[in-house]
């Protein structure tokens, strides 16, 4: 039978589970991926578009190395997913499952259709190391805390051993003609030509995340083989260290699989004879967890998507003030730390995990501005923007979120004491500091910063803190 294969968020060939299973039935396989014109989260970010497109030609570029095509389309997959199976007289399309809202009614809408026209869907999960509905908590509820969901997810994944991976055909040393092309549709190259002349990222050659799947099986080598993973607990909350591994829009666009880079840390099983080690292994897998965690929330509570989870939030009186919000999001605040960040994912389109924290919890607890504002300047920015690792890390940031940690205030300068204690990461990102002392920028000394064409703060961190709380407490 003929096949429609869907690319969504699994832009690879390599252990694509639905693709696993459609060569499985056939080898007459047609794919497309489409840019949805409802559903932009993939490309309403310049960073993203470039990650994207790129990706795509590669992707493209493999598709055809296996004799087959990926064909690209702009528009609604509502109408044009049956349109292609129709054109290419599929009997079966096949896609990977996604948590979003949106995406879960698209695609219900789309099975219908094709039901309409005896087209048979199937779906896999692949995004997750762990489908949503199979891990419930002791009541069996779905997890709304971290820490019992990943010991849970731990034991099970512990119980499997590893994830089996590239059962049947998906080595890349023998990835020659596999499929048969179908013919039955015009060259799409154009779309992806557009799409690709009117990416305007300036920062394509130093984001640290890389688009493609070559590129995503090199930055996990880099992590594992270079040993980075090893010094991951002492080196990952040091902004300057580039001690993490970039993975994240890799993980995000899925040209990389979840199950690969997960296996990635259970080979180094025979190192667990340094505590330093073993701990560091743990620490990144708890990170991978995190990424799963959110994704799982959003799947059985889509409101996080319009809200608060702590009701009590939709109350408190946010200021909002777009000025203060202006300087923030230009990392024109005059707190080092602050703008140092957000400098770097104005240019880079990443942005330091430790950092993300710290603007996050400037914004909301010193500016005083709902955590919706940020969570949307980081969509617009970010290169692995998500919209469960971005709501959950804002909602966590702002105390509205899961976690039952009541308030957390984090002081930038404490922070950057701890975690940029030699400034480098501060004077990279704003080279008009390099010559202010350590000691100045580390404590905010204001008159000696304006001497340097820097502006003070916009705001006192005491005095804003102290005004969060006594807002908090109305609510
Ligand atoms: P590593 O440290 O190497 O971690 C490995 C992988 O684990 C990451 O690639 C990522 O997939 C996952 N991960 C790590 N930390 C987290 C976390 N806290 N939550 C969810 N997944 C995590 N991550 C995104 O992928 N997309 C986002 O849109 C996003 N927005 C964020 C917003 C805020 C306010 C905060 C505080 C965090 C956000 N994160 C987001 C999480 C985290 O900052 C990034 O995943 C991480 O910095 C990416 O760098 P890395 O790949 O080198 O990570």
């Amino acid at each position: 039978p003929r096949i429609l294969f869907w690319h969504r968020k699994d832009l690879r060939i390599f252990d694509n589970q639905a693709l696993i299973k459609a060569f499985s039935l056939s080898d007459a396989i047609t794919s497309t991926y489409i840019f949805d014109k409802n559903y932009s989260h993939d490309f309403n970010a310049s960073s993203r578009a470039w990650f994207l497109g790129n990706s795509l030609q590669e992707l493209g570029n493999n598709w055809k190395k296996m004799g087959s095509r990926l064909v690209l389309e702009e528009g609604d997959p509502v109408l044009i997913i049956p349109q292609l199976a129709k054109k290419i007289d599929a009997k079966f399309v096949f896609w990977n499952r996604s948590i979003e809202p949106y995406e879960i009614n698209r695609d219900l809408e789309i099975k219908n259709n094709l039901k309409e026209q005896n087209i048979q869907v199937i779906e896999t999960w692949d995004h997750l190391l762990i489908e949503p509905l199979k891990i419930f908590s002791g009541n069996n509820n779905p997890y709304s805390v971290y820490g019992p969901f990943y010991k849970n997810l731990k034991s099970k994944i512990n119980l499997l051993g590893s994830f089996e991976q590239d059962k049947v055909v998906f080595q890349f040393k023998d990835i020659d003609n596999k499929f048969k092309e179908n013919k039955a549709i015009n060259s799409s190259d154009s779309v992806l030509e557009k799409f690709i002349k009117n990416i305007k990222f300036p920062g394509s050659n130093i984001c640290p995340c890389r688009p493609g799947e070559n590129a995503a099986q090199t930055l996990l080598e880099n992590f594992i083989n270079e040993k980075k993973i090893y010094s991951y607990n002492s080196a990952r909350d040091f902004p300057s260290h580039n001690g993490t591994s970039f993975l994240s829009a890799s993980l995000r666009f899925g040209t990389i699989s979840i199950r690969k880079v997960w296996n990635a840390t259970l080979n180094l099983n025979s190192d667990f004879a340094n505590q330093e080690n073993y701990l560091s292994i743990e620490t990144w897998q708890k990170e991978l967890v995190w990424r799963e965690f959110y994704q799982h929330c959003l799947f059985h509570f889509p409101e996080l998507e319009k809200g608060p989870y702590r009701k009590k939030w939709d109350h408190f009186p946010w200021q909002n003030n777009n000025e203060l919000f202006q300087h923030w999001s230009n990392g024109e605040t005059g707190v080092p730390i602050v703008d140092a960040a957000m400098r770097q994912l104005n240019s880079t389109g990443w942005m330091h995990n430790r950092c993300r924290m710290i603007v996050a919890s400037f914004l909301v607890k010193d500016l005083i501005c709902s955590w919706q504002m940020g969570e949307k300047k980081f969509m617009e920015t970010l290169v692995d923007g998500d919209l469960a690792a971005n709501n959950g890390g804002w909602q966590w940031s702002a105390s509205s979120g899961m976690d039952p940690k009541p308030l957390r205030i984090f002081n930038p300068y404490t922070q950057a004491k701890k975690f940029d204690p030699i400034c480098e990461y501060i004077k990279y990102w704003i080279p008009e500091l390099s010559r202010v002392s350590n000691s100045e920028l580390l404590n905010g000394e204001i008159s000696n910063l304006e001497k340097n064409n820097y502006s003070s703060p916009i705001v006192n961190h005491n005095i804003q803190q102290r005004l969060f709380k006594s807002l908090y407490a109305e609510i």
